[in-house]
């Protein structure tokens, strides 16, 4: 069994010009993927470093420019997605572990994989080695991979916000942080179907959230609704206290859960006329 530790910088839609629209089927486009397999001793035994060329967001946004260097001179170079895929799925080999810095890059792997019809990698042994790394330190927010990297004294040589540098740092420090318990090891197709079903659950009762007045704490009737992809907007008003309700329901992600959360919200009618 190898750990394959990645690391991926994808593009996102920009507005460069007026009706420019985001594709809904894929938020983020991977445009570099950087690995390094380590064998069952946390030996590094092989490298991957791709770049990418986007056919969705062919242009690089402006903020993924700044942040990791790439600009659309560099991307139209790339290699395909498809055949990017193909070429790192025979690199990982059949026996791996897929491990990351967090929860972005295989979110983006899995949903890039669906969204090109590519199917053969597997998601169901994922390490998140952030994770690992909270655990270990009893932290509650997220730390970032540079603050970590210097916290554990490794050797800055290369800049972050590349792929392949990435992901050869969240190598070191999974070699420094790993204690060889099965229970790290993360279902993750299992997660991601479990959630999609449970979205797909909450989506379909979003809208019968009911409205009620702050104030008095009264039911308040709806005089308008709109529903929208994962929220909920009501509007009424109270008669008793004369207040206009604004309620938003929006399914919300804490900690793994998803659930609905509803807030009614006091407004003037200035606001109604704007
Ligand atoms: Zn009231």
């Amino acid at each position: 069994m190898d750990y394959i530790v990645f690391d991926l910088e994808f593009n996102m839609f920009f507005k460069f010009n007026e009706g420019d629209t985001a594709n809904p089927g894929l938020k983020n486009e991977i445009i570099q993927i950087g690995a390094v397999k380590l064998n069952e001793k946390l030996e590094a035994i092989g490298k991957f470093d791709l770049l990418i060329r986007p056919v969705i967001y062919k242009r690089i946004n402006p903020y993924v420019k700044r942040k990791t260097n790439i600009n659309t001179r560099r991307v139209v170079q790339g290699t395909p997605f498809s055949k990017a895929i193909e070429s790192f799925n025979s690199w990982i080999g059949s026996e791996y572990i897929l491990c990351s810095w967090g929860h972005d890059d295989i979110l983006a792997l899995r949903e890039n994989c669906l969204f090109f019809g590519f199917d053969n990698l597997a998601f169901n042994k994922f390490i998140n080695i952030q994770q690992i790394y909270m655990n270990l330190r009893s932290l509650a927010q997220q730390p970032k991979l540079e603050s970590v990297v210097e916290g554990l004294e490794i050797a800055i040589d290369s800049p972050f916000h590349d792929a392949f540098s990435d992901a050869f740092y969240t190598a070191e420090i999974f070699r420094k942080v790993f204690d060889f318990s099965d229970d790290v090891i993360i279902n993750w197709e299992k997660v991601q179907e479990d959630n999609e079903l449970k979205i797909e659950e909450l989506k379909t009762q979003i809208d019968k959230a009911t409205i009620y007045c702050p104030e008095c704490g009264e039911f308040v009737p709806k005089d308008g609704e709109v529903t929208k992809k994962k929220k909920y907007f009501a509007f009424g008003h109270c008669v008793k206290c004369d207040l206009h309700i604004r309620h938003i329901s929006r399914i919300a992600h804490d900690k793994g859960e998803y659930s609905i959360v509803s807030n009614n919200n006091i407004y003037t009618t200035d606001e109604v006329s704007e």
